[in-house]
């Protein structure tokens, strides 16, 4: 058994001399949980078979006798009837703020067809008043039944008289009807905007109604009467709940604005939020964020100050990645910068002086050579003491990348369900690049802490998909996409627990079940280790525990 005084305890016992409280009773446990298997993820102890937790902290880990030897009479205890507990699941990379506000505002597109989300949208505009904009949200281009791409035509023929948006569940491209572009005024006159692009029918040069990155700003005239106090609030205890159902007890939202922060913390005060929150702040927020002499590591527990964002490229899902080779069946096409390297070495460098971690979105094999080159730049110019800088996605890499990512001490944060639910765009990308894609395989090998993250909504954030497209490499088809990338189930659980926890620097307080440790753990219907790998997708989270409370129960 591992049993240690919680810092609670420890911190509590400090004050002492101040407070004349009742020590003892801190360290009785409020809640025992036995009669499981538990796969702690704690090298000093791999296996257990009951815990017990005070203040939402775990107090003891070990077996069933020595662990109910300390319960004192009237101290709850569950029998878990040796169902498999591991420790709470950390989405390293996602987007529960914006996703959180989408289930408040707009149309959910992840429909079976184009014509059921004409359908969806048409139903919307009904209630909406004339003039306000119909927004939809998780469209995903390859997933429809026509097996082609929405078009303005089919947005006008849907909602005539409104403004319509729809996002692409990947983030980086919107569909507009003509009347969005009207109300904009924007025609087929106006230029691409550095960065963005408006796409056009290579016959008559018309938009087709897809807009990527950058452009979108010039059309779009929503966002603040959408996004209020509330609906923030609210999005947050709606995504906040779904994810602590799929058994995620720690988030890094990797798309924060002071308003997202303010948020978790009003969904925190109102007892809304059901997962811990690292919030990185994406970069045209930095000026004001150090100017309230903010940095990287403030908060608590629960809501925390993540890294400062950056952007290098474009998406893997919505093929704007920067490649050094073109895509597959479009010779003289490599995907989109999205800022100068002069640019995102300023920014970046104000974040780095400043103290902040910085974690930059850099998909394709040149954005993460030339993401390198500036942390590189940074540490020689101004070292920092273990400064974890973080490549948000980091799909693309070789050899040598590797290499430079591991003499940095950086630490990528892969799609991990990709090979899995997107099976279907891998052939733009074609097998012999998928070999050094989501490289799992290559960063363990050398050492490198990369995270468990889906990116959602870039794709669905249950954890139990992402192990079974780590560990099997397999669409949803039967296709296997850069099987030299596999990597066992115990590694992927590692992945997305503890290297969760290192990539917001609190691996010594979560992410493994250990005694001191945040009481976060997930209880599953069957063991994983005991599952054909290309089922587990399909084993339910029964329960999923957060700081020693039930954050979801079947
Ligand atoms: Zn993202």
């Amino acid at each position: 058994m591992t049993w240690q005084y919680s810092p609670s305890r420890r911190e509590f016992l400090g004050s002492a001399a101040a407070f004349s409280l009742f020590p003892l009773e801190i360290e009785k446990p409020d809640l025992i949980l036995h009669n499981a298997n538990i796969f702690t993820v704690d090298a000093r102890q791999p296996r257990a078979q009951a815990v017990a937790m005070a203040n939402g902290r775990f107090l003891a880990v070990g077996s069933n006798s020595e662990v109910l030897n300390l319960a004192a009479p009237g101290i709850r205890k569950i029998d878990l009837a040796g169902k498999t507990v591991l420790p709470g699941f950390i989405d390293a990379h996602c987007h529960p703020g914006s996703s959180g506000v989408d289930m408040v505002v707009t149309v959910n597109c992840d429909l079976p067809s184009i014509a059921a989300i004409q359908a969806a949208l048409r139903e919307r505009a009904a209630r909406t008043a004339a003039g306000e904009w119909v927004l939809g949200s998780k469209y995903d281009d390859t997933k429809g039944t026509e097996g082609r791409m929405l078009t303005r035509a089919d947005l006008d023929a849907a909602v005539p008289d409104h403004p319509v948006a729809v996002m692409h569940r990947g983030g980086h491209t919107t569909f507009y009807n003509s009347t969005a572009f009207r109300m904009a005024k924007v025609d087929e006159k106006t230029p691409d905007p550095p960065g963005g692009k408006f796409d056009r029918d290579p016959a008559t040069g018309k938009f087709t109604g897809r807009v990527a990155d950058e452009a979108r700003a010039l059309v779009e005239t929503f966002g603040a009467g959408l996004t209020t106090r509330e609906n923030r609030r609210e999005g947050i205890k709606l995504i906040s709940k779904a994810m602590a159902k799929a058994g995620i007890t720690s988030v890094g939202d990797a798309g924060g604005s002071p308003e997202d922060l303010r948020a978790y913390q009003d969904a925190r005060e109102s007892g809304d939020l059901s997962f811990r929150v690292y919030c990185l702040i994406v970069y045209p927020h930095l000026d004001k964020m150090l100017a309230a002499g903010l940095r990287t590591g403030l908060g608590g527990d629960f809501v925390r100050l993540g890294a400062c964002k950056l952007f290098a490229d474009g998406s893997i899902s919505e093929r704007t990645a920067r490649l050094s080779k073109p895509y597959e069946g479009s010779p003289d096409y490599f995907g989109l910068l999205m800022m100068s390297e002069d640019d995102q070495y300023e920014h970046a460098r104000k974040a780095h002086l400043a103290g902040w971690q910085i974690g930059t979105h850099a998909n394709g094999d040149v954005a993460i050579d030339r993401t390198l080159r500036i942390y590189e730049r940074l540490q020689k110019e101004s070292p920092r003491n273990d400064p974890r800088f973080r490549l948000e996605h980091c799909t693309l890499v070789n050899d040598s990348l590797v290499t430079r990512i591991k003499a940095l001490g950086a630490i990528p944060t892969p799609f991990s369900s990709y090979v899995y639910y997107h099976g279907e765009k891998m052939r733009f990308y074609g097998t012999e690049r998928l070999t050094h894609m989501f490289a799992m395989r290559s960063f363990l090998d050398a050492g490198i802490p990369a995270t468990q993250a889906s990116d959602y909504t870039a794709s669905p954030f249950e954890p139990m998909m992402a192990l079974q497209s780590q560990v099997t490499r397999t669409d949803t088809q039967g296709n296997i996409w850069g099987a030299n990338q596999r990597i066992t189930l115990e590694e992927a659980i590692r992945v997305g627990t503890i290297n969760g926890a290192h990539a917001s620097y609190e691996e010594q307080i979560k992410g493994s079940i250990a005694a001191g440790k945040l009481a976060d753990l997930v209880v599953l219907g069957r063991d994983p280790f005991k599952e054909d790998p290309s089922s587990l997708v399909t084993i339910p989270v029964e329960r999923t525990m957060l700081n020693g409370r039930w954050s979801y129960q079947s």
